[in-house]
């Protein structure tokens, strides 16, 4: 294989890249780009690589969430904290049931490119190139919005250092103290149709924080006001990732500083494609989508050139087979990496293989088949003798109407009340907890 550079993914085929109206004016944005100062630092990516080899080694759980894509329009202060809030209830729930630690990675501060299945949206018999996310157009359905433009590069570094700050605040300022946290998830349960149903949890959780400040374990202690947080997304639109990516002054390692992890996407997970090419020479926690199509032996050259030393933590297989999929597909994935002896941290994003459309036109997925492909998962898991490492979901802490069912019943007519994502539909907040709760309960038995 020829050495990795920075710019050798440039050799291969990169599906899903913009078409520019001007090389000149990318290569200026990604000349200002190169000059502004990383968004996470070479040592904090290492160190979320120590806390994924803990999860490849079964001692940790990995919950990764978030917009499918951020946007420049739902950019707010309360929104960041609203999700931000919810994955620390969220993980609180399976710390508790999982009696270990939970990493915790946001798809935040960076996720704004999508891959499209196809290249052009046809409205009214009107036809234009599809939106491929805020970093390369606009979702407006018109001609203009639809031109890719490099100045949203610089729009999405903005913003992400801005939310990077505020994330940075919120793990650890005391926005994450354990007890108030442990009391967002009360609130939540008095007022859940099902909170019934995960009283009994939660008064568990009372008891062992009673327990711990009778012991003298107060909430002074460091390790219960603040948290660790991790961002991510997919490393989609290369000039922007190679913009970012720089060599640390400790090791000369390569990593790129537009996230603490990065993952391929199920489209642009080809062996001898550019985006294979440019995340194998960052030394960054990365993760590749695997959906029903992926071949177990494909799966495993993958692990070659993405993790030659085979480093636990390193390399994230996030599973997207699909509710009616997972049972079939995912055995012989978890045999042929048991049988080369590869280090994998296995999760499951039971969103994206449960995409269906409502009766009403809108894009949805129903929480029944997202609890549904993540039981399944564990259940292989278990059978396989491997470990379930992680769940990864789109979702928010706003109160959207996007993904059907959950206790608040969402129903197919709602989805038009706050249907705002602007990409694939998310959990809202109360699903999302309740996904945690349900799962707590898969991970006791
Ligand atoms: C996504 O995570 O938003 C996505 C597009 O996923 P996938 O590559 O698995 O389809
Ligand atoms: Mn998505």
């Amino acid at each position: 294989m020829k050495q990795w550079e920075l710019t050798s993914w440039k050799e291969k085929t990169a599906l899903q890249q913009p078409v520019y109206p001007s090389a000149e004016h990318l290569a200026q944005v990604e000349a200002t780009l190169g000059k502004m100062p990383p968004l996470v630092f070479a040592g904090e990516a290492r160190q979320l690589k120590k806390a994924l080899a803990q999860v490849a080694n079964g001692q940790s759980f990995l919950l990764q969430g978030g917009d499918c894509a951020e946007s420049f329009a739902e950019f707010h202060a309360n929104n960041i904290r609203d999700t931000f809030k919810v994955m620390l209830q969220m993980s609180v729930v399976l710390t508790y049931a999982g009696k270990c630690p939970v990493v915790k990675v946001g798809r935040m501060a960076g996720q704004f490119a999508k891959p499209r299945s196809a290249g052009l949206e046809v409205i009214d018999g009107v036809e234009l190139p599809s939106y491929r996310g805020d970093i390369i157009n606009g979702i407006d359905f018109n001609e203009k919005a639809r031109i890719p433009d490099p100045e949203r590069l610089v729009q999405v570094y903005n913003q992400s250092a801005s939310t990077m700050n505020l994330l940075r605040a919120f793990a650890q300022g005391g926005f994450a103290d354990l007890h108030q946290v442990h009391q967002w998830n009360l609130d939540f349960l008095n007022t859940s149709p099902a909170g019934s149903r995960f009283h009994s949890v939660a008064g568990k959780i009372d008891d062992a924080l009673q327990f711990m400040e009778a012991c003298g374990i107060g909430p002074g202690l460091a390790q219960l006001k603040e948290t660790e947080f991790y961002t991510s997304h997919e490393a989609l639109l290369l000039p922007y990732e190679q913009a970012l990516t720089r060599q640390d002054s400790l090791t000369g390692d390569w990593f790129d500083c537009s996230a603490h992890m990065l993952w391929i996407g199920d489209r642009t997970r080809q062996l001898d494609g550019a985006h294979v090419e440019f995340l194998r020479g960052v030394q960054n926690p990365i993760g590749v989508k695997a959906g029903p199509s992926m071949d177990p032996e494909d799966l495993v050259r993958l692990c070659d050139v993405l993790n030659p030393e085979n480093e636990p933590g390193r390399l994230n297989v996030i599973v997207r087979m699909g509710a009616d999929k997972v049972e079939s597909g995912m055995p012989k994935l978890i045999q042929a990496i048991q049988k080369e002896g590869k280090n994998v941290v296995w999760s499951s994003d039971p969103m994206h293989g449960n995409t269906v459309k409502a009766s009403t036109g809108y894009k949805t997925r129903r929480v029944d088949d997202i609890l549904r492909e993540v039981q399944q998962f564990f259940q292989v898991h278990s059978a396989e003798g491997s470990y379930a490492g992680g769940v990864h979901f789109e979702m928010t802490g706003q109160n959207v109407t996007e993904c059907v069912g959950g206790a608040f019943e969402v129903t197919e007519a709602d989805l038009a009340d706050r249907y705002h994502t602007h990409c694939d539909p998310r959990l809202n907040a109360d699903q999302s907890l309740e996904l945690a709760f349900m799962i707590s309960e898969t991970l006791k038995k």
